[in-house]
Formats: structure tokens, C-alpha cells, sequence
């Protein structure tokens, strides 16, 4: 039997890059210190501070909502998880009802965001549109832009002061070589274990940003948590050979990952003096803040024939 390098229990895992064998303790101990860690070093979250959480209902962000619950109440702060639904047959329709559960049984304030009611149209509708519309633009470019401005007034309207995502360590290096690949600077610029206010924006933290994936979601499964395990159907391209090409990386080379985040961290602030620095002011459709006319959510929307139809998301609670 091979036994946990720190209390002689039987292993449960291998962590090549250190070298170490972990029980299941162990292990579910070590991803909750690093969650601590990143939420101290980077001053993530203010004490007495109200915390939003983006909660897909998969096994990072369930993970996290578990994580956050149990910081929360210690340090006195609030917590509510919000989930957007984009309308993703036999994928969202399952996930959702897992993340409420999840919630609930935290005592966690939990909202509900669908494209449906936002835009007029789901995520499956919008992809029709596309392809009908020949706009040439993938599913996850009009997911991705959307939801996070969902998120982002969603959280504001919660009066929550950070917005916190589930993204570890496998999607943030994942990010910094997608945008190393597309060449895109202000991206890059903007990645990080935190994103520095701006006027209308929610500052986003990551506090799982220094975990793999593997240790996230084993933290899961040997935590007992109740989590939905489906791959949303859309997943393809360069963003699913980017995720292969890491791994076979990682399995070669171990500690690959952690090299790439470091390099990254090291560049940063030389990144920042090179970035483009753009005027912010209030789109003309919908009054988020945008550094163009339009912003990006209505720019693709109005490409489909759509726009914004809810001006408030979450409608005010009667006291
Ligand atoms: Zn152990
Ligand atoms: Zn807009």
C-alpha cells in the first residue's frame, strides 16, 4: 500500500510536481490552505465584505461555493452564488437544479440569470441564428462575452463588492496561452488573480486559481459533494486542443503548469506599460461600460438581430 507522504494514511494521490503521495485528508487539506493562501496573498476578499459567486453547478465551482461558504461565515462576510442559465439543452437544465441544491444546503442566497429572459433568446437559439446569419462566430465567442456581462450587473445589482469565478489553474494557464496564440495583449493584461476596479465593473477574484484541476476535482469527489458532471456540448476548437496540448505537457514535464503561470506573473507589469489604454464610457444600447460605442454583449447580439430586453436582472426584493 502506498502511503500519504504527511500522516502514513493510504495515498490517494500522486502530486507529480512535488514529488509527494496524499491521503484523501491530506489532499482535501492542502486545497483548502491554497484556497487561503490566494485569497491572503492577493487581499481578495474585505473583511465583512458581501461575495458574489458565478456557480455553474460543475465541479470547480461547487468546490469553491463549499470553500467560500465555510471562509464566509468565519470572517463575517456575505455570500450569494448566482448561475446563468444560457439555455443549453440537456446540459444547463441539469446543472442548475445541482447548483440551488448545493446552496441551499449551504444556507447560501441563490439567484437565477437566463439568457432567455435577458436577451430574448438561449444559447441554443442564438447558435441557429449564427449559422443562419452566416456570422462565422463559434458558440463559446457569444457565451462567453454574455454571460460575463450578466454576471458583472448581476453582481453589481446584488451589491456584492468582488465577483468570485471558479478558474484553476489548468483555465488560467489555458487563457494565458490562448491569448498568447490570438496575440492578444489587453486580454493577457487583463488576467489575474484579481481584475483592478473600474468604474461599473465588480473586481473579480479567482481564489482556485493556484489548484489543478485534477486536485479541484478530487477535492470534490473525496469531499462527497454533489456535483453535474457533463462537458457542455459546445466545447471544441482551439480552446479544447489548447487544454490537450497542456496536459501532454504537464504529464512529460511535470510542474509545466505552475511554470507557465509563474513566467506569466513575472511579465505582468511589464505587459501593462505595452497594453493600449482605453477611455471607459456607458454603451449607447444598454449603459454598461464599454470602451467602444456599443459594447461587446450588444455589438453581438444586434449581429443576430437581437438585443438587450431586461434593463434590471435581479428585481428588487420587497422588505
Ligand atoms: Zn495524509
Ligand atoms: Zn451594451
Amino acid at each position: 500500500m502506498l502511503k500519504c507522504t504527511f500522516c502514513g494514511r493510504r495515498a490517494a494521490y500522486h502530486r507529480r510536481y512535488a514529488g509527494v503521495l496524499l491521503c484523501d485528508r491530506c489532499l482535501i487539506k492542502s486545497v483548502a490552505k491554497r484556497f487561503r493562501r490566494a485569497i491572503a496573498e492577493h487581499q481578495m476578499i474585505s473583511p465583512r465584505g458581501r461575495v458574489a459567486l458565478a456557480v455553474s453547478g460543475g465541479k470547480d465551482s461547487i468546490a469553491l461555493m463549499h470553500l467560500l461558504a465555510e471562509y464566509c461565515k468565519q470572517k463575517n462576510c456575505e455570500l450569494v452564488a448566482i448561475t446563468i442559465d444560457e439555455g443549453i439543452k440537456g446540459y444547463r437544465n441539469r446543472s442548475v437544479p445541482m447548483a440551488r441544491e448545493n446552496a441551499e444546503s449551504l444556507g447560501v442566497e441563490y439567484v437565477v440569470v437566463s439568457f432567455k429572459l435577458a436577451f430574448g433568446a438561449t444559447l441554443d437559439q442564438m447558435v441557429k441564428l449564427a449559422k443562419l446569419k452566416k456570422t462565422g462566430l463559434n458558440p463559446c465567442t457569444y457565451c462567453g462575452v454574455m454571460r460575463r456581462s450578466l454576471l458583472n450587473q448581476a453582481a453589481r445589482e446584488l451589491e456584492a463588492d468582488k465577483l468570485a469565478t471558479a478558474h484553476n489553474l489548468d483555465d488560467e494557464v489555458q487563457a494565458i496561452m490562448l491569448n498568447y496564440v490570438r496575440a492578444d495583449l489587453s486580454r493577457l493584461h487583463r488576467l489575474g488573480p484579481t481584475y483592478p476596479p473600474q468604474k461599473g465593473f465588480v473586481p473579480r477574484i479567482k481564489p482556485l486559481r493556484e489548484v489543478l484541476e485534477k486536485e479541484v476535482a478530487l477535492y470534490a469527489l473525496l469531499s462527497g459533494l454533489k456535483v453535474h458532471l457533463g462537458v457542455c456540448p459546445y466545447a471544441s476548437g482551439i480552446h479544447t486542443e489548447i487544454r490537450d496540448f497542456l496536459n501532454e505537457l504537464e504529464t512529460n514535464h511535470p510542474n509545466s503548469k505552475f511554470m507557465i503561470l509563474r513566467m506569466f506573473e513575472r511579465l505582468k507589469p511589464h505587459i501593462a506599460r505595452v497594453t493600449p489604454k482605453f477611455e471607459m464610457r456607458r454603451c449607447e444600447l444598454c449603459g454598461e461600460q464599454t470602451s467602444a460605442d456599443i459594447c461587446k454583449s450588444c455589438e453581438l447580439l444586434k449581429g443576430l438581430g437581437l438585443k438587450r430586453l431586461q434593463k434590471t436582472l435581479i428585481s428588487p426584493k420587497c422588505s
